[in-house]
């Protein structure tokens, strides 16, 4: 397993491969204090699932979410509920997350009065300066989510996030949904608010761009598994496993005016197909006889760099 000190969240799933088919499986991650975690991969790959467990919303089969060095479960109630607050999900669609019927100082004041952060008198003051922190007009308050733009509406689902005052940010491809041009300021807000407010994320994010932009490290994740993980510059500049060289080179080339894709080869795998061996193996261009049968782990191949591929190893 990956492990780094001054973790404030880790998470490990240990599922039994047959005969349930798991969305994510023996994946082992952390974020630390301040830190941003980039999470990519192709749709399917279990991004999304991983998000979900580790900010609480699902709960793994089998396999343990560490929050400040704890297990969950040993976690009194008080503790658990601090947890909770303290780890929040931005979603990718906000508007499909934000109530139609509420008015927005209800949609970001509600969980921080009900949870004794700020007192009932005090919301409207409360929300207000929130949408300012976001960059949004304070006298938007009593407004409805209809009324307001894409970029504006990510603005409110950020605003409802932090309203609790969190630690931890689970970001579910939270700009994917919007224009160029607002994305880079959703960005560049996600980037002030976490100098500002010492956040972590974990970013899941299909764009390799904005991951680059933004995290810290990056985590490669296929058919489940995380397969590689290390510094950003590092993946990008020294990929090490075989699927995240095919995702790099799949990434649109931006600076040659013309925007072009490499598509991945190989067929579109399931997780009805996965088999044993490397998942990879079907589609890898350097499978060798041993990657059908035996299962790669992940290997540190430079200082924080992990990978999970048999090529170059003569060790194992
Ligand atoms: Fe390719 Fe084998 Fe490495 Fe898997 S273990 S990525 S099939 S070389
Ligand atoms: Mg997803």
């Amino acid at each position: 397993p990956v492990d780094f000190a001054g973790r404030i969240a880790r998470v490990m799933t240990r599922n039994a491969s047959k005969p349930v088919v798991n969305a994510v499986d023996r994946v082992s991650l952390s974020v630390s204090h301040g830190e941003v975690v980039g999470l990519v991969g192709e749709s399917g790959s279990g991004k999304s699932t991983l998000g979900r467990i580790a900010v609480g919303l699902l709960q793994p089969s089998r396999g343990t979410v560490h929050w400040q060095g704890k297990p969950l479960e040993q976690l009194d109630n008080e503790a658990s509920r601090r947890k909770q607050l303290a780890a929040q999900m931005v979603f990718q669609d906000p508007y499909a997350s934000l109530n139609p019927r509420m008015r927005v100082v209800d949609i970001v004041g509600e969980a921080p009065v009900a949870h004794g952060l700020v007192q009932k008198k005090d919301k409207e003051t409360y929300v207000a300066d929130l949408l300012q922190k976001v960059g949004l007009d304070a006298a938007m308050l009593q407004r409805f989510p209809h009324q307001f733009s894409g970029g504006q509406r990510a603005r409110i689902g950020i605003a409802r996030a932090i309203a609790v005052q969190p630690q931890f940010l689970v970001c579910d491809e939270p700009v994917a949904a919007l224009d160029v041009s607002v994305q880079a300021q959703v960005i560049n807000l996600f980037m002030q608010l976490r100098a500002e407010l010492g956040l972590s994320y974990l970013f899941i994010s299909h764009d390799l761009g904005v991951v680059r932009h933004m995290a810290d490290r990056v985590a490669v994740m296929y058919l489940g598994r995380i397969v590689e993980i290390a510094p950003t510059e590092e993946l990008f500049l020294r990929a090490n496993h075989p699927y995240t060289v095919m995702l790099l080179a799949s990434m649109p080339v931006l600076d040659v005016g013309q925007r072009r894709a490499i598509p991945i080869a190989g067929e579109g795998t399931s997780m009805e197909t996965i088999h044993s061996g490397c998942r990879f193996h079907s589609r890898c261009p350097h499978a060798v006889p041993r990657c059908q049968v035996d299962e790669p782990k992940l290997r540190e191949v430079a200082p924080g760099h992990w990978s999970a591929c048999h090529l170059n190893r003569q060790d194992d």
